[in-house]
Order: C-alpha cells, then structure tokens, then sequence
C-alpha cells in the first residue's frame, strides 16, 4: 500500500497536518492552500525575511543530520530535513545543499545561483512530499521530506515505511514550485 499519486486520502492527510481551508485534489492546489494558510502567519513572513537575508537557515539542527547547506565557502550547517535545506537556498538565492539518500545513505548535491537551479548530481535525483502514516503527528513533519538519487530509491523507501503516502516531483519541477511557495 504505498503510492506517489495524489489521492483522496492524502488529501485528507495533508490537509489535516497542514491546518488547509479544504482538501486538495492535486500538487497545484495543495501548494495553493499552502501559501493561503503561511500568509495568515506574520511571523512566518518576518522569518522568512531573516533568511532571505542570510540570518537564518529554515530548521536548523543542533546535531549533524543527512541534510546540510553552505554559502560560499562557509561552514556546512545541518538542517531537520531537505525541504529546509532547499527552501532556505531559493529564499537566500544562492546556496550548495547537500543529502543522502534516507534509504541507502547515497549522496546527492544540488546548487542553486540566482534562485534557479544551476546544477545537481545525481541526475535522476526527486523530491518526496510525504505525509507519513494515517493518523501520525502533524508538524514537523521532515521525516517525510526528502531528496533521493531517483524514483527507485524512493519507492524502496517508502515500501519500506509503514503505509507511507506522498507524492514526488523530478528536482527542477520541485524547486519551480518552491519559488512560489512565497
Ligand atoms: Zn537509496
């Protein structure tokens, strides 16, 4: 019982963990009801600020974790998960961010200049959106979110996760999306 396809019952559990107005039917409206309900939040944009002025990462961690980004040629800081990572890199503009693959520990790098994505490896790499299993607890929710090498690694993880859903997007699709989170 696994799947990357948008259906009813993610729907349900994304809305639920998000706090969303309303179901979403799909990844376009999913991201739609998103940026209403961030928009609600005045201290979700004063931080977003923050890091948009390179003051802060977006779910730093204290320990060395699998995912990590660096600016120029500054210390790698480690994040909860690749969500954090590549959402602080487009606010910022510019960024290295790094992961391992959370089933195989495979590494992948991506870099971002000017807000777009100039280069990654490896090149099959996606994104999952995961929202974990029925009734598990909402925020923060960056067990579920992460960068694999390709769709097969991503799929041997989720098959081996408990009733895990989610739906996924090749790297470029997913950093489009992300510049208009915002
Ligand atoms: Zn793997």
């Amino acid at each position: 019982m696994t799947g990357v396809h948008f259906g009813a019952e993610l729907g349900n559990r994304l809305m639920r963990i998000y706090c969303l107005e309303k179901r979403p039917e799909n990844q376009a409206e999913f991201f739609q009801l998103l940026k209403a309900e961030s928009a609600k939040h005045p201290r979700t944009r004063e931080f977003l600020d923050r890091v948009r002025a390179n003051k802060a990462v977006i779910g730093v961690s204290d320990e060395r974790t699998k995912d990590w980004i660096v600016m120029g040629e500054s210390e790698k800081v480690f994040t909860h998960c690749s969500y954090d990572t590549l959402m602080t890199a487009i606010l910022r503009g510019d960024s290295k961010v790094g992961s391992a693959c959370p089933h195989c520990g495979k590494a992948m790098t991506v870099r971002i200049r000017k807000g777009t994505l100039e280069d990654y490896s490896p090149k099959g790499v996606v994104f999952l959106w995961g929202s974990g299993p029925e009734g598990s607890p909402g925020n923060p929710m960056c067990d579920h979110l992460h960068l694999f090498p390709d769709t097969k690694h991503m799929n041997a993880w989720i098959e081996s996760k408990e009733n895990e859903l989610g739906f996924s997007f090749g790297l470029q699709e997913f950093i489009r999306r992300l510049r208009q989170r915002f």
